[in-house]
């Protein structure tokens, strides 16, 4: 199968209001041109170097999502561009990317990240933290920010229950921070959760925006 008919091969599965992101890191522009020619136009990076460059070289309407984790002494060399800031997980990641987003004249749609997984990992809030910091509402001075959505990653295992459980829980968190602050809005739209070996789970649990790398453009080296 060739690049362009797995992109459609994915495309076709998804129900309206799904959306792919295309997960192009440590792969070159080329390939990325190839999937953008097959009609794809989101693309995921989470490197800031490697987007910056990438940005630079493909075309201007690509829709550029940062998916890793950033730290905030590189906001400044992706705010002028990115489309969607999707893993969002700390107040002094806010503070920069408004800062930043402010300086470019813009205003920046991110995700905030929550840790639902077993995995212990250092990013993410957890569903309580999230909570407290949405009740504080620090969150609402910051002005060019646009507060889309929630963003999640379940544990890497072979067990769906749990998969499936981990994206009910964000599911929960998504529709108790919309109905509580953004009822009268409508920005608070999006759920990025699935990578190429749960996406399908994912979709029935409430996502709107895959995460998909290997299945379009093959193993990663690093
Ligand atoms: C790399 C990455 C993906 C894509 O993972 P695949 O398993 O290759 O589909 C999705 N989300 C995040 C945050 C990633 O870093």
């Amino acid at each position: 199968m060739n690049l362009s008919e797995k992109i459609n091969n994915i495309q076709k599965t998804l129900p309206a209001g799904v959306r792919l992101v295309a997960v192009s890191k440590y792969h070159p522009a080329s390939l990325i041109q190839e999937a953008y020619d097959a009609g794809q136009r989101i693309f995921g990076e989470s490197h800031v170097q490697e987007l910056v460059a990438k940005h630079d070289a493909l075309p201007k309407d690509i829709e550029w999502h940062f998916i890793g984790h950033l730290q905030t002494n590189k906001v400044k060399y992706i705010a002028p561009f990115v489309s969607l800031i999707h893993a969002v997980d700390s107040e002094r990641l806010l503070i920069e990317i408004n800062k930043q987003a402010k300086r470019s004249g813009r205003t920046i749609p991110i995700l905030l990240q929550v840790h639902v997984a077993k995995e212990t990992t250092k990013f993410g809030f957890t569903p309580d933290e999230l909570l407290n910091f949405m009740e504080n509402g620090d969150w609402r001075q910051y002005t060019n920010i646009r507060f889309s959505g929630i963003m999640c990653m379940a544990t890497n295992t072979e067990d769906e229950a749990l998969i499936a459980s981990e994206f009910e829980q964000a599911k929960t968190l998504f529709h108790r921070i919309k109905e509580k602050y953004f009822s009268d809005s409508d920005t608070f739209n999006e759920c990025s959760w699935g990578m190429s070996g749960d996406y399908p789970i994912a979709i029935e649990h409430g996502s709107t925006l895959i995460r998909i790398g290997s299945m379009i453009f093959g193993e990663r080296t690093y």
